[in-house]
């Protein structure tokens, strides 16, 4: 089928309004299809972690980060009970908090300053197939006129999202809702540690808060359990869980946005990427794969992803050989598996490890110690370490830590220690069946001993 694009794009979001960015300048003819291209209020997507920030850099897309009131973040700090402690980012490297509403605004802007950029008003409904069954573009509705219309590329890349209408055609992917987010702005707010993303550990379940403006902080409150917290248990949580533990330097904001009454509230999802390749299409973004945004990794994983097909897509001399395309969608999805998979994990494992008291004491002692563990740790967290065998051994490091660090208190204590390297197990083994292959850990092994 002759075409007019090479590329149409379903989902103008974070992922799709990104490659459609880096792409197009490259004379790579873009449809971009969204039903809402208005600024959003939004409660994802505001703390890029710096292995966020580093892909951006090297597309040449960092400057979409100025301009629009984004805080640099230095790193990270803890806070449990009376104490706190604070991790910076390995030197060199910054994370950002913004408005993804604006920030997105911006990335859409520069993706259809091109002219070889079509902007599609529309919600897509269908892929469309020929008769070997290979996708060919997409059928939509346009969002003014309400018309049917098709758009046929030799690639369609379906990028729409956590809720995304594809994902039957082209994945096998089992959605699970860990726990919900409770998203509030606190305005004016003095966090204890200036340009750092910080975890409350003082609770039952983990809060989190970063800067996303100049005067505002996001706060994120988890609501552990797969079910839509009702109004009144979303009151009594917020009364019972979280307000006895808000810093004194914070209350005042977090009392004042709790009054105006301006709660969001998301799912957290997990869900590990299982792709049907198909001939013509490719997924993207949370369409493909979602871990729990504890850690503020979705966005790394996302323009990682952007990165690695780009590399592919641009090895190509044009899109006219489908063959081509599809051998570059299969080393896409083998070669982001990898890049992925600490960042998977750790989002899953550490939900896991600070919803469980034993391992929260231990995770808050282990990192406390400082040193090149709370370094190694730390770089996980950032998106800049990627290796398997790093993210296994700090894992272990701190169960065994944990364990030995009750046994050493008391003897009495044995049960708990043992409990904590079951619960540590039972937490990382599902993970990384999903994730990772032995070959990959051991791999990492000999990259970490050089
Ligand atoms: C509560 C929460 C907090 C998070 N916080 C962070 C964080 O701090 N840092 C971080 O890195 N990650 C975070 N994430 C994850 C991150 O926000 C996502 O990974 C990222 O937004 C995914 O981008 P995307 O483009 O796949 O989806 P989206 O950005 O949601 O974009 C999907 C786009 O597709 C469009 N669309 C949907 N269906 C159709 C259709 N049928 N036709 C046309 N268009 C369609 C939508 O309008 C939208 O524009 C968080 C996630 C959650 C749930």
């Amino acid at each position: 089928m002759k075409s007019e694009f090479d590329i149409c794009i379903i989902g103008a979001g974070m992922a799709g309004a990104t490659i459609a960015a880096y792409l197009a300048p490259k004379g790579i003819k873009i449809a971009l299809i969204d039903h809402c291209f208005k600024e959003k209020k939004r409660i994802v997507g505001e703390l890029l972690q710096p292995g966020a920030v580093l892909s951006l850099e090297k597309m040449s897309l960092g400057h979409l980060l100025d301009g629009f009131d984004a805080q640099v973040v230095d790193g990270y700090s803890l806070l449990q009970g009376n104490e706190k402690i604070t991790i910076p980012y390995p030197i060199g490297y910054k994370g950002m908090g913004l408005h993804n509403g604006r920030f997105l605004q911006q990335i859409r802007a520069s993706a259809l300053q091109n002219d070889s950029v079509t902007q599609v008003h529309g919600k897509a409904l269908r892929l469309l197939e020929n008769d070997r069954q290979e996708i060919i573009g997409v059928s939509y509705r346009e969002s003014i006129t309400s018309e049917m219309k098709d758009i046929y590329a030799p690639l369609t890349i379906t990028s729409d999202g956590f809720f995304s209408n594809f994902r039957e055609s082209l994945s096998n992917n089992e959605k699970s809702v860990t726990s919900y987010f409770i998203g509030l702005i606190l305005k004016n707010c003095d966090m204890p540690f200036p340009r750092h993303g910080h975890v409350f550990l003082s609770g039952p379940t983990p809060f989190i808060c970063y800067p996303i403006s100049e005067n505002e902080v996001r706060l994120l409150i988890d609501f552990p359990g797969d079910q839509l917290p009702r109004k009144q248990l979303l009151q009594s949580h917020l009364d019972t869980n979280v307000t006895p533990y808000i810093p004194d330097c914070m209350i005042k904001s977090y009392q004042q946005a709790i009054q105006e009454g301006g709660f969001k509230v998301m799912p957290n999802h997990y869900m590990a990427a299982k792709p049907i390749i198909r001939k013509g299409a490719v997924m993207l973004g949370d369409a493909l794969n979602m871990r729990h945004p504890l850690t503020g990794g979705g966005l790394t994983a996302v323009f990682s992803d952007i990165q690695i097909l780009s590399e592919h897509l641009l090895a190509m001399p044009d899109f006219s050989n489908t063959d081509l395309i599809h051998e570059k969608i299969e080393a896409y999805y083998q070669d982001r598996q990898h890049a992925n998979a600490n960042l998977n994990i750790l989002a899953n494992a550490l939900y896991g490890v600070m919803s469980n008291d034993l391992l929260k004491t231990a995770v808050f002692k282990y990192l406390q110690r400082g040193g090149s563990n709370a370094q190694e740790s730390i770089s996980i967290l950032a998106g800049l370490n990627r290796n398997h065998y790093s993210l296994i051994k700090q894992f272990a490091c701190l169960a065994v830590f944990g364990a030995f660090d009750l046994v050493r208190q008391s003897l009495v204590n044995l049960p708990n220690a043992l409990k904590i390297l079951l619960d540590a197990l039972i937490i990382i083994k599902p993970l990384a069946r999903n994730e990772l292959s032995l070959g990959a850990v051991v791999s990492g092994y000999f990259k970490h001993k050089d």
